[in-house]
């Protein structure tokens, strides 16, 4: 459903393409309402649509079968994975935070549209580490604080229940993280459980792109609906439009 309401005709990007690239889907709620634009976004955009790789941001999350399945078939999408990229162009974005939160240059969500098995298996991977600990303290809880055995154990040493009870935790994260690490290595035959190593993230890092957040795992937010507002939210379409001061631009968008 088209919910666009781009009421202010006085504005100097009403009807362009660049109006179209940032998305914002509402003139009211637009962080340029009210300034003259600086002319420079233009060529701020102009350049962000040469830094997109073939197909652009867009094909993630316009695509019919889920972007992290290898093989097929490929499942039917039921959400997206979000991972933030950023971009150290344009320089002088600094003086533009509206374009970005970050003060360096252009940041992207990029959604992958994900099948529920997907997502199953990415969010239990990254659960694993903090499960296991939980299972085996639990496992170990009513050993230490049955009266035989805590008896037993207060005999050998005091402190003996609550080192059981720590061991559990302690250890227990100790095997999560290699029940994890194993079970990435047994999925990663047939899908992209670290967006890191999907070809269109290596497409964007080739065009200087990098993750927002440096980790050793890679960041992901799941989200039912996609994000629609913003940069790198607009369809494949606007990308193919004429360059700027096209009349009425968004009449030719499909969503
Ligand atoms: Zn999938």
């Amino acid at each position: 459903m088209d919910e666009r309401k781009l009421t202010d005709t006085e504005c100097t990007l009403y009807g362009t393409k660049s109006c179209a690239l940032l998305n914002m889907q509402d003139c009211d709620k637009c962080p340029l309402k009210g300034r003259v634009a600086d002319p420079a976004i233009h060529d701020d955009l102009r350049l962000f649509c040469t830094l997109q790789p073939e197909g652009t941001v867009a094909q993630l999350f316009e695509s019919k079968t889920c972007t992290l399945c290898k093989n097929e078939p490929k499942g039917t999408p039921t959400s997206f994975a979000v991972f933030d990229m950023a971009h150290t162009e344009p320089k002088n974005l600094a003086k533009r935070k509206w374009l970005s939160r970050q003060e360096t240059g252009f940041m992207v969500p990029l959604q992958f549209a994900c099948c529920s098995k997907c997502r199953r298996r990415i969010l239990l991977q990254s659960y694993l580490p903090l499960i296991t600990p939980i299972v085996l303290s639990l496992i170990a809880l009513p050993f230490v604080m049955t009266e035989r055995f805590a008896q037993t154990m207060r005999q050998a040493a005091g402190w003996l229940p609550f080192a059981v009870v720590v061991a559990a935790i302690v250890g227990g994260y100790g095997v999560g993280k290699l029940l994890s690490h194993l079970y990435k290595r047994k999925c990663e035959a047939d899908m992209y459980i670290d967006v890191r190593t999907h070809p269109f993230v290596s497409a964007m890092t080739e065009k200087g792109w990098r993750p927002l957040f440096n980790d050793r795992s890679a960041h992901l937010a799941f989200t039912k609906q996609r994000i629609n507002r913003g940069l790198g939210t607009a369809p494949r379409a606007v990308y193919d439009l004429p360059d700027y001061e096209t009349p009425a631009a968004e009449d030719k968008i499909t969503d």
